[in-house]
């Protein structure tokens, strides 16, 4: 009998990767998005091929389940596996844009998500974040690090509902004797990313296909450590398997100032584009590289695509859907 996953945040970047990578491992897939960063076209593709195993339904998660159970083959929640929650706004400038919806979607939405999970049985994976790590003053950040937040702040409605989100499966975990389970994702680039998002690799590779100027925010010096989407996706499906319910760091170790993402960009897709310095929105984290350990350990996890061959992945896709 096949699985069923429901895929939440299903027309996002990562949701619509995931949609497509349990699709492709034959489980029905039920995807729940209500498009207020993602794009209907990120999965326009699997409603044509898979219409027999991929159902899509424009909802607000916070709304509950209740839409979902009149709309969907009933026979699809006997096997239901996974909830993976990934819907939430996830870059700087929609996060803060829709900070009460942020707030919402990963206490309200989530609880939602693990109430369902346990009346079919399934096991709910949250999406958390290096964010709950704040402006770390420790580097790399092991999951034991409890991190340096702002509960007060422009990017507290982001950081700290993701920390909320994380200590309410723990709660919920002991309470109920359930396992369910989060990752920690660390900066993660490639395909599908909207490409209004905002966050730095998609503007500096659509900044640098166009020779305009990269917008480097601060003096640049701020580090990152950025994965492929492809190696994240399959630490995920690894992680969802196997019976971990603590979190586990997800993401590439190799670690980058903005300075030397932006000559990268510039060097890997041949610009014309020069740099320019713009301010350093608040609570900027200095730092940020995730310790792989556990992901190594428990997950066999390590990442194989380089900054430099995603890059040009990554500008591959967006030259054919962006015209550029
Ligand atoms: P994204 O913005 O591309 O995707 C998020 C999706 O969630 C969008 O399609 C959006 O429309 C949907 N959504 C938002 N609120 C919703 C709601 N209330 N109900 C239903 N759908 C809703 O972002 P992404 O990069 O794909 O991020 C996906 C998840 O992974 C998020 O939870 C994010 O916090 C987490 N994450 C991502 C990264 C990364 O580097 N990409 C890093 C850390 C954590
Ligand atoms: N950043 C930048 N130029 C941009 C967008 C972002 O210099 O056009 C910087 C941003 O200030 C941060 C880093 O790049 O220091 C990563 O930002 P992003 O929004 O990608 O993710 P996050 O800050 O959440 O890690």
């Amino acid at each position: 009998m096949r699985k069923t996953v429901i895929v939440t945040g299903a027309a996002g970047f990562l949701g619509s990767h995931l949609c497509e990578k349990y699709y492709s491992l034959d489980c029905n897939v039920i995807g729940i998005d209500n498009l207020s960063t993602g794009l209907e076209s990120n999965i326009t593709h699997l409603k044509k091929l898979a219409k027999d195993h991929f159902f899509f339904l424009e909802t607000d998660i916070c709304e509950g389940f209740s839409k979902l159970q009149n709309s969907i083959p009933q026979e699809w929640l006997k096997n239901l596996t996974y909830i993976l929650h990934f819907a939430s706004p996830a870059s700087p400038p929609h996060y803060q844009r829709l900070g009460i919806e942020t707030l919402w979607v990963n206490s309200l939405g989530l609880s939602h998500c693990l109430n369902f999970a346990d009346q079919h049985n399934a096991r709910v994976i949250f999406a958390s974040t290096s964010e709950v790590y704040g402006d770390p003053s420790l580097s790399p950040q092991p999951e034991h690090y409890w991190g340096n937040v702002n509960s007060f702040g422009e990017r507290s409605c982001y950081d700290e509902s993701k920390r909320f989100g994380e200590a309410l499966i723990f709660t919920h975990n002991k309470k109920h004797q359930t396992r369910h389970g989060l990752v920690r994702i660390f900066n993660t680039y490639g395909p599908r990313m909207n490409p209004n998002d905002g966050r730095v690799v998609i503007n500096f590779i659509l900044q640098a296909l166009k020779n305009i100027d990269l917008t480097i925010y601060g003096d640049g010096l701020q580090t990152r450590s950025f994965c492929y989407v492809d190696d994240l996706i399959s630490a995920i499906t690894k992680y969802a398997d196997s019976n971990l319910a603590s979190p586990v760091n997800i993401g590439n170790d190799k670690e980058f100032n903005m300075l030397e993402l932006a000559e990268i960009v510039i060097h890997e897709l041949k610009s014309k584009s020069k740099i320019r310095f713009h301010p350093l929105p608040a609570d900027d984290p200095k730092q940020r590289k995730p310790d792989l350990t556990e992901a190594k350990k428990h997950l066999n996890y390590n990442p194989a695509v380089s900054l430099q061959s995603g890059i040009l992945k990554m500008a591959d896709w967006l030259k054919n859907i962006a015209h550029l």
